[in-house]
């Protein structure tokens, strides 16, 4: 009878295909004493084990196809980096001298206490952490206790199209599912930020984590479908479920494959309007994405990654680093950096604001406000983006504007340190643009006067919609009020994009709403002309504006607006799509 398990689906895409369970047989560990003589050896022969694992590990970075994003082989360096680290290999010597242990036994005390102290953080990315720490020290484990490498750890066993089934995967796995051509992937553990379920996505396998006990249900080679956005795992599917998912695979694989065809096609609306399409990028495996989709540039980079997950604050040759990576990445093409937008949901151990608990967080100081009170947080950042700005088109972008004297003390920071450089002989571009996000009501009914002092502006609706409608996106209660379409929030927006075409203003928009298609056609109407989304995300778009008649949209969307019928409202909108 067909059975299903769920989980969480970390990776979009349907894969039908056999199961093929790895079963790392548990690893048996016993303490036993080594005699004082013999602690040299048992110290080399660790030694030995650590450098096995490391000549493993740069083997299968080097097998990586030279196509494949940066991040990929970062996530093998990790590893790499973290075999050379005390903490994973003085400390497990110093055991083994000072309990006279076996060396198994060292790196088995070395990895409860690393796992114990990350399991003292409930924050998902330092979970992330101390699963490579387990991966790693297992990694060497198996060395000295000389298992066998597992089935798909043998690049010559056959596993094409199979789904891996396995308590857990290591970033390594992925790279060797690739290699072998699997399927899909099911694991009883990780979480949807876990490395294996982003470099999973990059990759385009289709994934499940989170079934619990999914080995136990699963027997080898029996069929399974894994449908990767839904997080579900079927088996023993009858004929009718199997043509069902079969019909759905082979259909989302045309449209992928139709969508590539857009790859090249210049971004225009039925009508044969030019639109902008630019990315929102954040990690460096969304670069090779956006530019393959053919974005023109980034118009959203989130810095909010480099402060997080760290105890000091980053410093300016870190921004710079980064910075100049984006840079790179996007030649000739402009590049909008924000400036940090932290606070509310996105907490950092190096403020001390942040960590003050107030009240209604998303109210209080967070992005900009904070940047102005802390200038040791902004100030290194302003100075690499001023920096880095002789290397391309870089574009400053300030967050949640409530206030012009905002823009002004950020250009009198900015214009400050520009005067540094040029005294100094850095080099730095005299006419780098500064924006500003439209996230706060008082910011768009103001679009103008933001208009006339910045250079471009772009609408982050995931704030301005909480904002508008007075809700906390965090509390679940009020949850239905957030909503795109609520006729104010459209006002907004639409007063937004008027006032800063009337100001002559290029204006974007950079929140989730810009990305989902079933708002482009009202978008368009509304007079949005540069759209800035996830580098997933801008083919499907590109789509949507290509299915759109400029004029029919914009003369729906004016009734929409001017109607004080909910029904009429409904049904105009119905029209657009929105549905
Ligand atoms: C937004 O608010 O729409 C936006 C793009 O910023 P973030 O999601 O980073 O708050
Ligand atoms: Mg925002």
């Amino acid at each position: 009878m067909t059975w299903s398990l769920h989980g969480k689906g970390v990776s979009r895409g349907i894969a039908i295909g056999v199961a093929h369970i790895v079963r790392r047989d548990a690893l048996e560990l016993y303490e036993y004493t080594i005699a004082e003589p013999e602690v040299p050896a048992e110290i080399a022969r660790l030694e030995r084990a650590i450098d096995d694992a490391k000549a493993h590990l740069a083997g299968m970075r080097e097998k990586i196809p030279a196509h494949t994003p940066a991040d990929i082989a970062a996530f093998i360096d990790t590893h790499l980096l973290m075999l050379e680290d005390a903490m994973l290999t003085d400390e497990p010597k110093r055991l083994i001298r000072e309990r006279r242990c076996n060396a198994e036994w060292a790196l088995k005390l070395q990895r409860d206490m690393l796992v114990a102290a990350f399991d003292q953080m409930d924050d998902p990315y330092l979970r992330t952490r101390r699963d490579d720490v387990d991966h790693v020290i297992n990694r060497i484990l198996r060395i000295l206790l000389n298992h066998a490498p597992m089935a798909h750890e043998n690049t010559e066993t056959a596993l094409d199209g199979a789904v891996l089934v396995a308590d857990d995967l290591s970033p390594a796995d992925t790279l060797l599912m690739q290699h072998h051509g699997i399927a899909a992937f099911v694991t009883e553990y990780g979480g949807p930020t876990s490395h294996t379920a982003i470099l999973a996505r990059s990759l385009g396998v289709p994934g499940v984590v989170g079934v619990h006990h999914a080995r136990r249900f699963i027997r080898e080679g029996e069929t399974l479908i894994v449908d990767g956005g839904e997080g579900l795992v079927i088996g023993e599917a009858d004929q009718r479920i199997t043509e069902h998912y079969r019909l759905r695979r082979d259909e989302r694989n045309k449209r992928v494959s139709n969508l590539a065809r857009l790859k090249r096609a210049p971004t225009v609306t039925a009508d044969g309007v030019a639109i902008e399409l630019q990315a929102n990028v954040e990690l460096e495996l969304d670069y090779d994405a956006a530019r393959a989709a053919g974005a023109r540039g980034v118009g959203l980079f989130r810095t909010e990654f480099l402060y997080m997950n760290r105890v000091d604050v980053p410093t300016e040759e870190e921004h710079f680093a980064a910075y100049r990576r984006l840079v790179e990445a996007f030649r000739n093409q402009p590049v909008t950096i924000r400036t940090l937008d932290i606070g509310a949901d996105k907490q950092i151990e190096a403020s001390l604001s942040t960590r003050v608990n107030v009240a209604n967080p998303a109210l209080g100081l967070r992005a900009v406000r904070l940047a102005l009170k802390e200038p040791e947080l902004f100030l290194p950042q302003l100075r690499a983006i001023v920096r880095v700005s002789a290397l391309g088109q870089v574009r400053l972008m300030i967050p949640m504007l409530s206030h012009l004297d905002e823009v002004a003390q950020v250009t009198e920071l900015v214009r400050r340190i520009q005067a540094d450089c040029r005294q100094q002989g850095v080099d730095f571009d005299e006419s780098m643009p500064i924006g500003g996000m439209i996230e706060v009501p008082a910011a768009a009914a103001y679009a103008d006067g933001f208009a006339r002092a910045l250079d471009f502006l772009s609408i982050g609706t995931n704030d301005l919609i909480q904002y508008a409608v007075a809700i906390d996106r965090v509390n679940e209660e009020v949850s239905y009020l957030y909503d795109p379409l609520n006729p104010g929030v459209l006002r907004l927006i639409s007063m937004a994009i008027r006032a800063a075409d009337a100001g002559d203003c290029p204006i974007a928009m950079c929140g989730e709403m810009a990305g989902d298609v079933r708002y482009t056609k009202l978008l368009l109407g509304l007079g949005l002309r540069i759209f800035s989304v996830h580098s997933s995300l801008l083919l499907e778009v590109k789509q949507a504006i290509a299915a759109t008649t400029l004029e029919d949209a914009k003369s729906t969307v004016a009734r929409a607006l001017r109607t004080a019928d909910p029904q009429r409202f409904k049904s105009l909108m119905a029209t657009l799509g929105t549905a």
